[in-house]
């Protein structure tokens, strides 16, 4: 299981970065969750994406899934899973004949070539879900955006990696890097931070003592 974090900011990009994508690859599957602004440039340096099993959108904030729309003129039919609200953007989604648009909601599962992925809805502005993709009983979890919410240890637990939304600041709609502490703690999982702040986030997380993903340096989980 081999996840390259593509785009690890949030809201909008550092210089030459790029927000939430990771390319998330394990024996012939190849799936990509999230991909936000800047992202679709970098994937077609690691990968055709028209070989992309699917595109997994957590949710509808742009910085999430910009880069579906410079996908859709790309040669092919992609698979993308997203949730139906809010439903205008859905639908300019939807209405994309170049994108095969699936909805996922809570208690979703989805097979693919070994992987199983489930989704828990976190707190967040829209309708929001996190993922967890597991092979055998080896398992990560991403939050996707979110603040603490009741569940979110249990959904984590096992696993052996959470990529956590906990950079920001408090009062934000993510969790702070004390969050970030608290999870590893109680679920007993590696978290690395991601969703960055582009505005002190990175340097606020590394404070606290919680590393934080690098753009385009893979993580290598088993
Ligand atoms: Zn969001």
């Amino acid at each position: 299981m081999k996840i390259t974090p593509i785009g690890i900011y949030g809201s909008y990009p550092a210089a030459y970065g790029a927000t939430s994508c990771y390319f998330v690859e394990s024996g012939n599957a190849k799936i990509v969750l999230d991909i936000g602004c800047g992202a679709f440039s970098r994937l077609l340096g690691l990968i055709d994406p028209a070989l992309v099993d699917a595109y997994i959108i957590t949710h509808l904030h742009y910085d999430h899934y910009c880069d579906l729309f410079p996908l859709s003129y790309y040669p092919g039919r992609h698979v993308v899973y997203c949730p139906s609200t809010p439903a205008d953007r859905f639908t300019l989604i939807r209405n994309s004949r170049a994108l095969d648009v699936r909805v996922i909601g809570e208690g979703a599962r989805i097979s693919i070539k070994g992987i199983e992925l489930s989704f828990a809805r976190t707190a967040h502005g829209v309708e929001t879900y996190a993922v967890r993709v597991s092979e055998g009983d080896r398992s990560f979890v991403y939050t996707s955006d979110t603040a603490w919410f009741d569940g979110l240890v249990g959904f984590c637990k096992g696993s052996e990696l959470v990529l956590a939304d906990c950079s920001f600041g408090e009062g934000a709609p993510h969790m702070t890097p004390s969050d970030g502490i608290r999870l590893r703690s109680e679920s007993g999982s590696e978290v690395v931070a991601v969703h960055i702040d582009p505005v002190g986030g990175a340097e606020r997380t590394a404070a606290a003592g919680l590393s934080v993903a690098k753009e385009n340096e893979p993580i290598i989980l088993w």
